[in-house]
This record gives C-alpha cells, sequence and structure tokens, in this order.
C-alpha cells in the first residue's frame, strides 16, 4: 500500500511556485513547508531534462529535511527552436548586463530567433509548456509527473495577468494569451494542473 502523505516539503525558493503548489495540496489536508522556510540550500539544476532537475530538487530537500518533498521544473519549449528554451527557460530571461531576469528581454530573444528561422511565414508557430514534478521519500522512493499544454508563440505579446512567458503563448483553441486568461483559467488547463492532476489522481484518488 502507498504511504498516506500528511506532510510535504515544497522544494523551491520561487515563492510564486510555493503559493501555486500549496494552493493545489491545501484540499487533500496536506501540511506544506517550503525549502525556504526550512533555510534548505539551493540546488544547482545540472540535469538535461525537466524530469532530471525536478528529481534533482526533490532529492536534495528530502535528504535534508528527511520529510517527502516536491519539486516542480518547468519551462517553455518552442518547436521551430528544436525545443529551446526548454530547461533553460530561465535562463533565457537573465539580462547580459546585470543578470537580473527580465522576461520581455526573454520574450524578444523568442521573437528574434524565430524570425531568423523563418518561423512565422511559415506558419510554425507551435510550442509547448512542460511541467515536471518529483515526489521524493525520505528514503529515496522516487515518482514523477510531467505536465503539457500545447499552443502557439503570438507576437506581440499580450496580457499581463501570468508570469514568465505567458504574454506570448496563446493555447490551442483560445482566443486570449495565458496572460489575459484569469489565473483561474490558466490554472484550470495548464501544464502544472496536468502534472498536478496525474499526482492527485495517484495519491488522493481524485
Ligand atoms: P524553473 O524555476 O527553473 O522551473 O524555471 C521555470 C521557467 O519557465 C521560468 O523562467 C518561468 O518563467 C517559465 N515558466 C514555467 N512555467 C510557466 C508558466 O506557467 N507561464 C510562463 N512561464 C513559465
Amino acid at each position: 500500500m502507498k504511504t498516506q502523505i500528511k506532510k510535504l516539503v515544497v522544494a523551491s525558493h520561487n515563492e510564486g511556485k510555493v503559493r501555486e503548489i500549496r494552493d493545489l495540496l491545501t484540499p487533500f489536508g496536506v501540511q506544506t513547508q517550503s525549502a525556504g522556510e526550512l533555510g534548505l540550500a539551493d540546488v544547482e539544476e545540472t540535469g538535461l531534462t525537466f524530469k532530471a532537475n525536478a528529481l534533482l530538487k526533490a532529492r536534495a530537500a528530502a535528504q535534508a529535511s528527511g520529510t517527502a518533498s516536491l519539486a516542480d521544473d518547468s519551462g517553455l519549449a518552442v518547436d521551430a527552436l528544436g525545443g529551446a528554451p526548454g530547461i533553460y527557460s530561465a535562463r533565457w530571461a537573465q539580462l547580459p548586463d546585470t543578470g537580473m531576469r527580465n522576461f520581455n528581454y526573454a520574450m524578444a530573444g523568442i521573437y528574434e530567433e524565430m524570425k531568423k528561422a523563418g518561423a512565422f511565414e511559415s506558419g510554425n508557430t507551435g510550442a509547448q509548456f512542460i511541467c515536471a514534478l518529483a515526489l521524493v521519500f525520505p528514503g529515496g522512493e522516487s515518482y514523477v509527473y510531467e505536465g503539457t499544454v500545447r499552443g502557439d508563440i503570438i507576437w506581440p505579446a499580450r496580457g499581463d495577468k501570468g508570469f514568465g512567458y505567458d504574454p506570448i503563448f496563446k493555447a490551442y483553441g483560445d482566443s486570449q494569451s495565458f496572460a489575459e486568461l484569469e489565473p483561474a483559467e490558466k490554472h484550470a488547463k495548464s501544464h502544472r494542473a496536468d502534472a498536478f492532476g496525474q499526482l492527485t489522481k495517484a495519491w488522493f484518488g481524485t
């Protein structure tokens, strides 16, 4: 029989992600603590896939805390760019001079690279958001769930509601970008919702 999960460490220092994950777990009666609240060190993401990086983060937190831990690794993969920026989605946002993150800069980078590749003229604008969720127990037992949502890259960017690359991503069948949708609408169809649905089905039966 599977272990009952009562308490989880959310292996992230990103407050937005921690909040989103907490909101998703609270209905299942799971107590959460974040890596930041526990003072756990940040982990270098040296994996070559979303799954590998999510596992790295969750393993480190489970070992350091002695508690089951959950980590999310996510990003945007553009078809015309061979899946870039992919696991380097956060890195594409780093300004060359200060190293600060700026998503207008990251989105402009994607637009420029797609333009160079002739993606807009040929209609090759497909892309997907990917989210890997890793659940690791202190004994080492681990589970990974990967969720995706497919859509198109649009230009110019639209909307100010989401974060990251949301203003240039429009899910298939939608007329609005992810940054124009209400948060609840985005959360109902996002890559993170897909991965979470798999996790909650496996562990909480819904
Ligand atoms: P991570 O913290 O290493 O997983 O980096 C995730 C990167 O992908 C960040 O740059 C995010 O802005 C981007 N990203 C992940 N999920 C989303 C999303 O739902 N909307 C927009 N950008 C996202």
